[in-house]
């Protein structure tokens, strides 16, 4: 069987399964969505937003991209961003980055890898700003913390944007949460969970 053939395959299985274990899983979740999480990721294979936490479909809005960023001039995650807060009212934002970004090692690094380096520009631009603290140390703590640092400046521009801001200045529930996970052992780190302050 060809490898997209059992792609399709699995599919039917999965759907199978799913509808034995629960018979109105699909015909509840078809009326309407209703999740309570937006997730903000990494296009990385190995950090699937559902699938880390555990959860099933209908319970996540999720927008990755390469190296998790929120960039106030990007319509798609903006569009996410605001159907997100205005429309499904979800209650909590999160921002998971991980270690090991192939996106915040392309910026350290330098790498000439055409369009995709002006994408990765907003990365060096923070590495710039944080050189202080980052110049002392060795090339993999380096990529650590730029990681960190990474998720951290993406959450704030998810606070600072204009969507969010109106959002908690009508009183809405919103929590935003800065998260990264480990390759190397599946658990998710809190770096910072916030409300309302900048
Ligand atoms: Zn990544």
């Amino acid at each position: 069987m060809s490898e997209i053939k059992q792609l399709l395959e699995n599919n039917r299985k999965w759907s199978e399964t799913t509808r034995r274990q629960n018979p109105e899983f699909f015909e509840s979740l078809a009326k309407q969505q209703k999740p309570r999480y937006l997730w903000i990721g990494c296009s990385d294979s190995r950090v699937p937003a559902n699938q880390i936490v555990d959860l099933p479909p209908g319970d996540v809005f999720v927008h990755r991209n390469v190296a998790n960023l929120v960039v106030h001039t990007d319509f798609n995650c903006l569009s996410v961003l605001q159907y997100a807060v205005d429309v499904l009212k979800v209650e909590h934002i999160i921002v998971c980055g991980h270690y090991g970004c192939g996106g915040v090692d392309a910026a350290i690094e330098e790498q000439h890898l055409g369009l995709i380096g002006n994408w990765l520009g907003h990365i060096r631009d923070i590495a710039k700003q944080y050189e202080g603290e980052l110049s002392p140390l060795n090339a993999k703590q380096k990529s650590d913390r730029l990681c960190e640092i990474n998720v951290l400046e993406q959450a704030k521009n998810v606070r600072h944007n204009a969507i969010v801001v109106n959002a908690l200045a009508r009183g809405q529930k919103l929590h935003i949460h800065s998260w990264i996970y480990s390759l190397d052992n599946g658990l998710i780190k809190d770096l910072q969970s916030k409300t309302n302050e900048s």
